[in-house]
């Protein structure tokens, strides 16, 4: 209803408003919904709202840390995997990355911080999920994130403005829920904007190593670590 409406039978009149039912009734059909209508971001799968908002132009940047050693890819790396039958000039770290088209990065450690194993493979996979919160594993990805955010002319990414998002799948491990040394998860609970969590019940449970583990647990702990960290 628009009070500013220009003709004078059709101007907007409190007194002229229909009882609550019959209001809803002469709702057109398309806009009234008797079940809570599902919204396009009810939609969103994954991270799907992350992409989103950054491509809604809401955040600037994505910057993902992932425990399945996913990686946005350096220019020399990409140049290494490209260059199958050529020099093989290795590039194994991100000295020069590319701003990624859809502006999210992927970043994740390919073991555990302090694995020295000479091939990775099942035996860390508990070391690793273990570790997904401890203050050695989230420095050495905010390391990472801060040497890929070079040409976006973010210096530090745990320093502007940011939120946090916790997809409750990268927990894979009771342990997980308990780090040692909390110190960078609370820091980052603290300089955060805001919190978001994802609680993903289902991909928890298609990931998990412990049985035990589910959404709801992880959810509650995560919860106690926000409240642990702003009462600090
Ligand atoms: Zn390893």
């Amino acid at each position: 209803l628009d009070p500013n409406q220009k003709s004078p039978s059709r101007r907007f009149d409190p007194h002229q408003l229909r009882p609550p039912h019959r209001y809803i009734a002469s709702i057109p059909k398309e806009y009234f919904c008797p079940k809570p209508r599902r919204t396009p971001v009810a939609d969103l799968k994954n991270d799907e709202q992350i992409d989103a908002a950054v491509q809604a132009g809401i955040f600037l940047y994505a910057f993902c840390f992932n425990n399945q050693h996913k990686n946005t890819h350096s220019v020399e790396q990409t140049a290494f995997l490209a260059d199958v039958f050529g020099s093989r000039i290795r590039g194994t770290s991100p000295t020069a990355i590319y701003v990624p088209e859809r502006r999210i990065y992927e970043i994740g450690e390919i073991c555990a911080v302090g694995c020295e194993a000479g091939c990775h493979g099942d035996d860390c996979y508990r070391l690793q999920a273990n570790q997904v919160l401890e203050s050695v594993m989230l420095d050495q990805l905010i390391a990472t994130g801060n040497l890929m955010a070079v040409p976006t002319g973010v210096q530090s990414i745990a320093d502007i403005p940011f939120v946090l998002d916790i997809d409750l799948d990268y927990f894979r491990s009771i342990k997980s829920l308990s780090p040692e040394d909390t110190t960078t998860f609370y820091r980052l609970i603290r300089d955060s904007v805001a919190i978001t969590i994802a609680t993903e019940p289902n991909f928890v449970k298609d990931l998990r190593i412990d049985d035990d583990l589910t959404s709801d647990l992880a959810r509650a702990a995560v919860m106690a670590h926000i409240q642990g960290a702003l009462s600090q």
